[in-house]
C-alpha cells in the first residue's frame, strides 16, 4: 500500500479495487467508514465485481447490507454498474450530481441516445461505416455492465455531504464525462477524484451527449470536451487544501499541481503536431487519428476521434485551423492562413 493510501485508510477511507473487463483494469471504489457508512462508486454490474466487492468489504468487517450511502462519481458503467443491486440489498441512499440523476434513472434509454449521438459525430468526422458499426456493436455488448438506478440524494455543484466525522464538498468537474464529480474533504486535504485526474494515464475527454439535452432530442452541437476538461483541470489546480487525490484508477495523486501542469504541456505538444500534419492539406479528424496512432485508431476510434477533435477545437479557437463541411457532409480540418 502506498503511503497516501495508508494515510487515507487512517482517516477511514479504504480503497477497494474492483475488477472490470475494460482495458483500464480495476476501478478503485472507496469505503468511507463513517456515519453513514458509505461506498463511493461500485464497480460494473457483474457477478465477479459483486463477489470481489463483498470480499473487500468483509476485509473491513462489513457486508453489503451494512451500506447506508452510495455515492456516484460519474456516469461510466465501471463506476456505477452495481449501484442498483447494492442499494436494493442494503437500503442505502444513492447520492449523485443532480444533472446525472435523470440520466442514470433511464440508463438504457440514455445509453441508446448517447450511441445515436456518437454515431452522428463519427459520421460527420469521416469514420467509415464498418468501424462505426463495430464500435456500436461493442457498446451494445457492454451495456449490461451498467444499470438504471434511482438517485435519492441529488447533489448540486458546491453542496456538501455531511458525515459524523467529516464533510465532503461536492464539485462538478466535467470533461472526462459530462457528469464527473469530485468530493473534497477540506479539513484533511483529501479529494476523491475518480476519473477526473489519473496518475498513469491522461483521462480521455470523451465527446459525450450533453446531460442537459432531454433524451430523444438531438443535441444542436457536439460539446468541446477538451476545452471543458481543461477548464475543470484549472479549477482543480487552483484548489487549496489538497494533499492527495484518490483516483478512480491506479495510484493516488500526491502532487496534483505538477500532474495538471504536465497534462497541459502534453496537450500543447499534441495540438502543435496536429497543426503540422495539416500543412500537407485538409484531413478529417479520423485521418488525423490514423496518422497519429495508426491501427490503434481502429480499435479505439471513438476515443482517438474525441482526442483529435478536442485539440481541433483549441486550434480553431486560436484561429490556427478551420473546419469545413464538404459536399459529402464530412468535416475536414484545414490549416488557416
Ligand atoms: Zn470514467
Amino acid at each position: 500500500m502506498t503511503d497516501a493510501l495508508a494515510s487515507a485508510a487512517a482517516a477511514g477511507i479504504h480503497c477497494l479495487p474492483i475488477p472490470t473487463p475494460f482495458q483500464v483494469g480495476r476501478v478503485n471504489c472507496y469505503l468511507i467508514d463513517d456515519d453513514p457508512l458509505t461506498l463511493l462508486d461500485t464497480g460494473p454490474n457483474s457477478g465477479t465485481s459483486l463477489d470481489t466487492l463483498g470480499l473487500a468489504l468483509a476485509a473491513h468487517g462489513r457486508v453489503i447490507e451494512d451500506l447506508e450511502l452510495i455515492v456516484l462519481s460519474h456516469q461510466h458503467m465501471d463506476h456505477l454498474g452495481l449501484a442498483s443491486i447494492l442499494a436494493r440489498r442494503s437500503g442505502a441512499e444513492v447520492a449523485a450530481l443532480d444533472l446525472l440523476a435523470p440520466w442514470v434513472a433511464r440508463y438504457g434509454e440514455a445509453m441508446e441516445s448517447d450511441d445515436v449521438f456518437a454515431a452522428r459525430v463519427m459520421t460527420e468526422h469521416g469514420i467509415p461505416e464498418d468501424v462505426r458499426l463495430a464500435l456500436l456493436a461493442a457498446s451494445h455488448a457492454y451495456r449490461a455492465l451498467g444499470a438504471a438506478c434511482t438517485v435519492t440524494t441529488p447533489l448540486a455543484d458546491g453542496a456538501t455531504l455531511t458525515f459524523r466525522d467529516r464533510t465532503l464538498r461536492v464539485w462538478h468537474r466535467p470533461g472526462h464525462s459530462p457528469s464527473d464529480t469530485i468530493f473534497h474533504d477540506e479539513r484533511r486535504g483529501i479529494v476523491l477524484g475518480a476519473d477526473h485526474l489519473i496518475k498513469h494515464i491522461s483521462s480521455n475527454p470523451l465527446i459525450s451527449r450533453p446531460l442537459d439535452v432531454p433524451l430523444g432530442d438531438d443535441p444542436p452541437d457536439r460539446p468541446h470536451a477538451l476545452e471543458i476538461y481543461l477548464a475543470s483541470l484549472r479549477a482543480t489546480r487552483a484548489m487549496a487544501d489538497v494533499s492527495v487525490v484518490l483516483a478512480g484508477h491506479g495510484e493516488p495523486v500526491t502532487d496534483h499541481v505538477a500532474l495538471i501542469d504536465d497534462r497541459f504541456k502534453g496537450h500543447g505538444r499534441r495540438a502543435r503536431k496536429i497543426r503540422r500534419l495539416l500543412e500537407d492539406g485538409p484531413m478529417t479528424a479520423y485521418e488525423i487519428a490514423g496518422a497519429l496512432w495508426g491501427t490503434v485508431a481502429v480499435t479505439q476510434a471513438y476515443l482517438t476521434l474525441s482526442e483529435v477533435l478536442g485539440h481541433a477545437d483549441l486550434l480553431v479557437a486560436d484561429g490556427r485551423i478551420v473546419e469545413e463541411v464538404g459536399d459529402d457532409g464530412v468535416t475536414r480540418l484545414r490549416a488557416a492562413g
